[in-house]
């Protein structure tokens, strides 16, 4: 346990590796830890990519392996590994993985992203990548002229639906409740276009096609009926959750969990970053976490120097 990091990036997704490329470059001693042995995050599940500049219709985990594959070029140290506690001796920072090893740092970027809530329906993890999709600005061009249900009621799902209105031939919105959660101007917008449907009052039971989805079963909590309609894509947008359980009583999240954090991405515990999914911010994609792994190392180097 002697070694001392300068930096420990935890998460290899888009923001940890932009992290490690940036922390490469800058000559920073650096380990970066992943739990699932893979880098490459969130984007490695879905097929196409096509909102990275200048890597047009990429296919999600062909993007993930470039990136590792960049931080590999520039020497950079991985470990395979879930870490479980942080502990914070100011100058020191203690992290402790799955295997009871405690590695020893400086400073800590905290790049772990943030999961969608999944529904626990049947069919929905066997056609995510099908059909199934977690984000309309992501995929939702792969549905252009076709019929698609987005689940949800709050500002996501609301703004889903209306993006996906522009594009596709008909949108569904099977919503649980009788009105929305979304803010009011947005749900007058989506209650106006004509290619919306709004089911009230309904639950989705479950996903069913062959190869991609078919139709979407749905549950009529007023009348007791059941369902079926027939969509091409099924956007699910009831909420995120991210992946901050073990830091909650180390820096400062927000209600709904994510670390507090701005453009700098700094965290209220002096040394330790938080970049990319993780962090509060407006719109969580690659591009705006591989801009933050740019940003935390940045934050990382003032840090170092003003305190060593
Ligand atoms: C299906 C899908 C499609 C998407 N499509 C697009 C798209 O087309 N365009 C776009 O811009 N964005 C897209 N996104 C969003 C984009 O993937 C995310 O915004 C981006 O991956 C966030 O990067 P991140 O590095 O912050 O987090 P993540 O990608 O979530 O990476 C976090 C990493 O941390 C690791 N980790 C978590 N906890 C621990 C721990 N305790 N110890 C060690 N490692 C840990 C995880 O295994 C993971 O590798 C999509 C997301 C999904 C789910």
């Amino acid at each position: 346990m002697s070694k001392i990091y300068d930096l420990v990036i935890i998460g290899s997704g888009p923001a940890g590796l932009s992290a490690a490329v940036y922390a490469q470059r800058a000559c920073l001693d650096t380990l970066i830890i992943e739990k699932t042995g893979m880098s490459g995050g969130q984007i490695l599940t879905t097929t196409e990519v096509d909102n990275y500049p200048g890597m047009p219709g990429i296919g999600g985990f062909d993007l993930g392996m470039k990136m590792r594959e960049h931080v590999d070029n520039l020497g950079g140290l991985f470990q395979t590994g879930e870490v479980m506690e942080i502990t914070d001796h100011k100058d020191i920072k203690e992290i402790r993985l799955d295997d009871g090893n405690v590695i020893q740092t400086r400073t800590i970027i905290i790049a772990t992203g943030a999961s969608h809530r999944k529904l626990g329906i049947p069919g929905e993890t066997e056609f995510t990548g099908a059909g199934v999709s977690y984000c309309a600005t992501c995929d939702g061009a792969f549905f252009r002229n076709r019929t698609t249900a987005v689940i949800g009621g709050g500002d996501v799902a609301v703004e889903d639906a209306i993006f996906l209105a522009r594009l596709c031939q008909k949108v569904y919105v099977i919503h649980r409740r009788d009105s929305f959660r979304a803010a009011k101007v947005l749900s007058e917008k989506l209650l106006a276009l004509e290619n919306v449907e709004v089911l009230w009052n309904t639950t989705p039971v479950s996903i069913t096609g062959s190869t991609n989805v078919e139709s979407l079963n749905i549950h009529h909590k007023d009348t007791g009926e059941d369902q079926s309609i027939a969509v091409d894509g099924v956007f699910i947008a009831v909420g995120m959750e991210p992946n901050t359980d073990i830091y909650k009583s180390l820096v400062t999240t927000d209600k709904t969990g994510y670390i507090v954090a701005d453009e700098t991405c700094r965290t209220n515990v002096p040394g330790i970053f938080a970049a990319g999914d993780i962090r509060t911010k407006q719109l969580r994609q690659v591009v705006s976490a591989a801009s933050d792994g740019a940003n935390a190392v940045y934050s990382v180097q003032r840090y170092l120097e003003e305190n060593l």
